[in-house]
């Protein structure tokens, strides 16, 4: 079967180049970053190498880097490390982040903190007068999302950092869905800590990064050997870190394409979900009027499940997600579109389509021929069972 694959925001292929820099690290080549002998000393060159890439993909200095398994650790990391050093146990998060920025800060609450929301409006863009006024009460730890898995919508992450700093607490973002997408620049972001992931940019999966700025005093997750400076022990994986570091100079070199062509794509597919829009279909498109990810589009047809049009679409040969891929064992309706004020049974028809590099105009036709046919399809069967 011809499958085409539209959900990159929820994982990528491995680049063939990316693979031919791990191969060496997963077969002969043996050695501990921290053995001193050649072996040793050859694999922390790699290491160092990879994090100068990883570096100067998102506009940070080497040195703050620091190398995790996934995006989920470094989201743990950062709320739940930044936290156990903070004056004021008060943490403020937008109501739209990734449960591995809401889970771990909720299990603070057993430590006496007090956990805040932030409202989103209809477009998904965080309440920034709503911040203020929390701002006006000391408060330890700000993390704001800088482009949502789900829309693709993305925050005014440098003006909010700007606000947090005026109140004096520490601001992190969760810029997973960023890398790659986006020009990041850490050290322009008015952040202290930063996370990103490594296979939403066709690296591997098993590293990751929290860029942290230097004078944030952070709690490891981990202790033992003391790696990546004391802050995430554990021996590296070498072969994943290394892969990370080829997939983010990639990815950089592949910035300005991915942007136009994804966007070029999106559009294609917005323009077809209109017209579908002007038969007796209504579809609404999520955070359309405002700044997105170039790639993302989230959808709803109204009537139609979207658990029901994903498996319909999978089984015509197109992968796409239903609300958030992270929580697709989930039947509830997205939290941020709920967030969003989305109804609860509107927010039940959303389809995400996230756009990679090697997807083409014709891919985008072909989807839309399907789409078409498979809801007139499942709304025959609606009014035959009503
Ligand atoms: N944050 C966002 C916004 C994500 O989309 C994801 C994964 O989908 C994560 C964090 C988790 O990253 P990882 O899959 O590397 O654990």
């Amino acid at each position: 079967m011809n499958d085409t694959y539209l959900d990159h925001n929820a994982t990528t292929a491995l680049d063939r180049r990316v693979l031919d820099v791990m191969l060496p690290w997963l077969l002969e080549q043996a050695g501990n970053p921290t053995s001193r002998h050649t072996f040793g000393r050859t694999a922390r060159n790699a290491i160092e190498h990879a994090r100068t890439q990883v570096a100067e993909a998102c506009g940070a200095h080497a040195s703050q880097v620091i190398f995790t398994a996934s995006g989920t650790e470094s989201n743990n990391f950062a709320i739940k490390g930044i936290s156990a050093n903070l004056t004021h146990k008060r943490v403020l998060l937008s109501t739209i982040e990734h449960p591995c920025v809401a889970r771990p800060a909720a299990t603070l609450q057993a430590q006496g903190f007090a956990i805040e929301r932030i409202d989103v409006d209809y477009n998904g863009k965080l309440n920034k007068a709503q911040l203020k006024t929390q701002l006006k009460k000391p408060a330890g730890l700000i993390s704001v999302m800088l482009a949502n898995n789900e829309t693709g919508g993305i925050q005014d992450i440098a003006q909010i950092g700007e606000l947090v700093k005026q109140a004096g607490a520490l601001m992190h973002t969760d810029a997973v869905q960023g890398l790659g997408k986006l020009p990041l620049h850490f050290n322009s972001l008015n952040v202290h800590a930063m996370t990103i992931s490594s296979h939403k940019v066709h690296g591997p999966q098993g590293a990751a990064a929290l860029i942290l700025d230097k004078r944030v005093d952070i709690q490891p997750l981990l202790h033992g050997g003391g790696q990546e400076k004391g802050l995430r022990s554990g021996t590296e994986n070498i072969a994943a870190i290394v892969g990370f570091g080829m997939a983010c100079e990639l990815a950089m070199t592949n910035l300005a394409h991915f942007s136009s062509h994804t966007a070029a794509l999106r559009d294609r597919l917005e323009q077809g979900l209109m017209q579908l829009n002007a038969t007796r279909t209504s579809i609404t498109i999520f955070g359309k009027t405002t700044a997105r990810l170039p790639n993302t589009s989230f959808f709803a047809v109204d009537g139609i499940e979207g658990e029901t049009l994903v498996m319909a679409l999978d089984r015509a040969g197109f992968a796409v997600a239903s609300g958030s891929a992270c929580s697709s064992d989930s039947t509830e309706p997205s939290h941020v579109l709920l967030a969003m004020g989305v109804s609860e049974d509107l927010a039940r028809g959303a389809i995400r389509v996230s756009f990679g590099t090697n997807n083409t105009l014709q891919q985008v036709d072909d989807f839309l021929a399907t789409l078409t046919q498979e809801i007139s399809r499942l709304k025959q069967l609606t009014s035959i069972a009503a």
